[in-house]
């Protein structure tokens, strides 16, 4: 499916392509609209302690690429902080959502809708950066398609770039050792997160909401090791990992694992 050009208030626009993919089905407009309830902005913000921000000044990042902008949490946080976004996700509703919190917050960027495996015909030169956050990656089933999506960040950055990535601690939950501990990422008070199915092949979040709304995400159950060895066949050529923003963490008392992988 083609998408024309489409300007927003404020000076926004979402401009590309996007192929329809599971994914976008699983974020039904009514869940992308209790999104910003699930995440809870400030709280979010609170938790990530500048940790990314920092990370993408000490590499002197100017240019960054927030690949899965979903509603536009981080677009936003980097753009105030001084960095020139632009904000891709595949699903037309989120970024509906981000331009609209955008205007809000008073920052604009460039908005791109388009899947990962049509990004490189989608956009305009190279970033020093891309951030993939919130456990997006893990949307991707096929192995084929996880390393086709490294292969395009890895093209979409300039030499010396570096590449942010995260997912949840499927070490932890594939061994049946899942906690949420609500202090990182889905900061929101309101909503309980569960894992509903795990195999190696498949894990089935179930989101509960006080109103009695129930919401499944299906995803892949990415490994840590898996995902670091990815990175660096995919030609990137260090690669460090964090849980829950920390160096030295416990792979077990982790919710969130971060790989921050660069290119030479
Ligand atoms: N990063 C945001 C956050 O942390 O709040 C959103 C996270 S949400 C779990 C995952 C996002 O990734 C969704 O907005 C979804 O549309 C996007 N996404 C998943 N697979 C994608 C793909 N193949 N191409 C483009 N976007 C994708």
């Amino acid at each position: 499916m083609t998408e024309s050009s489409t300007d927003f208030a404020g000076g926004t626009t979402i401009s590309g392509q996007v192929a329809p993919e599971e994914y976008t089905s699983q974020y039904k407009p009514t869940l992308v609209d209790r999104w910003d309830d699930l995440i809870d902005w400030d709280r979010r913000k609170a938790s990530e302690n500048n940790f990314f921000v920092e990370l993408l000044k000490e590499a002197e990042s100017r240019r960054v690429l927030d690949a899965a902008a979903g509603t536009g949490f981080h677009s936003v946080s980097l753009a105030e902080a001084g960095f020139e976004v632009t904000a891709v996700d595949g699903s037309r509703k989120m970024l509906d959502r981000a331009a609209a919190n955008a205007r809000r917050e008073g920052q604009s960027f460039e908005i791109i809708h388009t899947d990962w495996r049509g990004l490189g015909e989608n956009l305009d030169g190279r970033y020093d950066a891309i951030v993939c956050l919130g456990s997006s990656f893990p949307h991707l089933f096929d192995e084929a398609d996880r390393r086709a999506v490294l292969a395009e960040f890895y093209e979409a950055l300039n030499p010396g770039g570096m590449l942010i990535l995260d997912h949840r601690n499927f070490d932890a939950i594939r061994a049946h050792r899942y906690r949420s501990s609500g202090n990182f990422y889905y900061c929101g008070t309101g909503a309980n997160v569960s894992v509903a199915h795990i195999d190696e092949n498949l894990c089935r979040f179930r989101y509960d909401f006080p109103d009695g709304a129930t919401y499944h995400l299906e995803v892949y159950p990415v490994l840590k090791d898996e995902l670091t060895g990815l990175l660096l066949q995919s030609g990137f050529d260090t690669t460090q990992t964090f849980g829950d923003f920390q160096e030295k963490f416990d792979i077990f008392a982790s919710d969130f694992i971060i790989h921050v992988a660069r290119k030479a």
